[in-house]
């Protein structure tokens, strides 16, 4: 309450709260009063009690997300994606092309991510691209390609959707479906893979707070599907030396505020082949569930963001780090 409220305004709040079937506590000090609310946060919302005489503002203190609290939830949440757990006990190195090419390209690049250590393979067959004269992806053709490599190299796929309407057709092929950082707020995309039996990674929007992220995903979790994967892939920053700017104290931010596991992009975030592998040791450092990394077997010949796909030496530098540094976290490779 202001500071000059009267006892009428302060009854009128609590009345106001007690008559929508809420608790009100009041709680008296000498400069001011501050009434705490429990109850139905989302109908206390419609009794627009900011424009109550007396009240000086309104504060939140519950999470607006509900299911993918950690609040109701302690525990962290692994997710089961066609037999690979990603979750706190693991550490899961997804990897493969940034983008379905062409077959042998795929193939290439599938054991590249296999003979690395990855245990699930990612590929986009529709690519969300900044220009429309961009390569746009192979479409369905290269979710068949995906499906086929999958069974030849064994790796569960995981790979983008763009559109609602695209939905059951990506889930026919794939083992996990990823919403990409342009869409993070398509909410009837969100809603689309919310309602499949499919689990989803879904990564941060480059212009998301980490509470709109995770808002998204309650989206997801509202329409019954929990199977969530949360991927930090860099924010924009005014940095122009790399692409976006990894947000690491994401990871831990996001672990205490949620028991949805976290994957690490390093590969989009800095767009840069010379980052992925100090920002992928940073990511298991700072706990991450997981990274996904592009691979490319030539790069200077890839359609699509070539310039950070690691192959050769770097490729077997992050085989190392990948293996040898989760034990030191108590995470077995998954
Ligand atoms: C991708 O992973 O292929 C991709 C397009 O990533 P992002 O949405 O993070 O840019
Ligand atoms: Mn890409």
């Amino acid at each position: 309450m202001a500071p000059d409220a009267t006892s009428e305004q302060l009854d009128a709040v609590v009345d106001t709260v007690r008559g929508a079937g809420g608790s009100a506590f009041v709680s008296r000090g000498v400069h001011r009063t501050i009434v705490g609310l429990v109850g139905d946060i989302e109908q206390f919302q419609t009794l627009n009690l900011q424009t109550f005489a007396g009240v000086a503002d309104v504060v939140r203190i519950s999470t607006p997300y509900k299911l993918v609290s950690r609040d109701n939830h302690p525990a962290t949440s692994p997710v089961n994606v066609a037999g690979v757990e990603i979750g706190p006990a693991t550490f899961t190195f997804i990897a493969g092309p940034c983008a379905v090419e062409t077959p042998e390209q795929t193939l290439a690049a599938a054991y590249m991510a296999k003979n690395a250590g990855a245990a699930l393979l990612r590929g986009g067959a529709y690519k969300p691209r900044t220009s429309p004269y961009a390569f746009q992806g192979l479409g369905e053709k290269g979710l068949q390609i995906l499906a086929e490599i999958r069974d030849e190299v064994g790796l569960p796929v995981v790979t983008e959707v763009v559109d609602a309407h695209d939905v059951d057709t990506v889930a026919a092929y794939a083992d996990m479906l990823q919403i990409g950082t342009r869409n993070m707020q398509n909410f009837g995309l969100l809603q689309a893979v919310g309602s499949i039996g499919k689990p989803v990674m879904l990564k941060r929007g480059m212009n998301a707070t980490i509470e709109e992220w995770l808002m998204a995903a309650e989206y997801i979790a509202q329409r019954g599907n929990l199977d969530i994967v949360l991927c930090e892939r860099g924010i924009r920053t005014f940095e122009t030396a790399t692409r976006n700017t990894l947000d690491i104290s994401a990871v831990p931010v996001v672990h205490a505020l949620s028991h949805l596991p976290v994957v690490v992009d390093p590969s989009h975030s800095g767009g840069r082949r010379d980052l992925v592998v100090p920002l992928s040791r940073a990511a298991i450092a700072v706990g991450a569930d997981g990274i996904i990394v592009d691979v490319h077997p030539h790069p200077d010949q890839a359609l699509c963001d070539g310039p950070q796909a690691l192959v050769d030496a770097d490729l077997d530098q992050l085989t190392a780090a990948v293996r040898d540094l989760p034990p030191l976290l108590g995470r077995r490779l998954s």
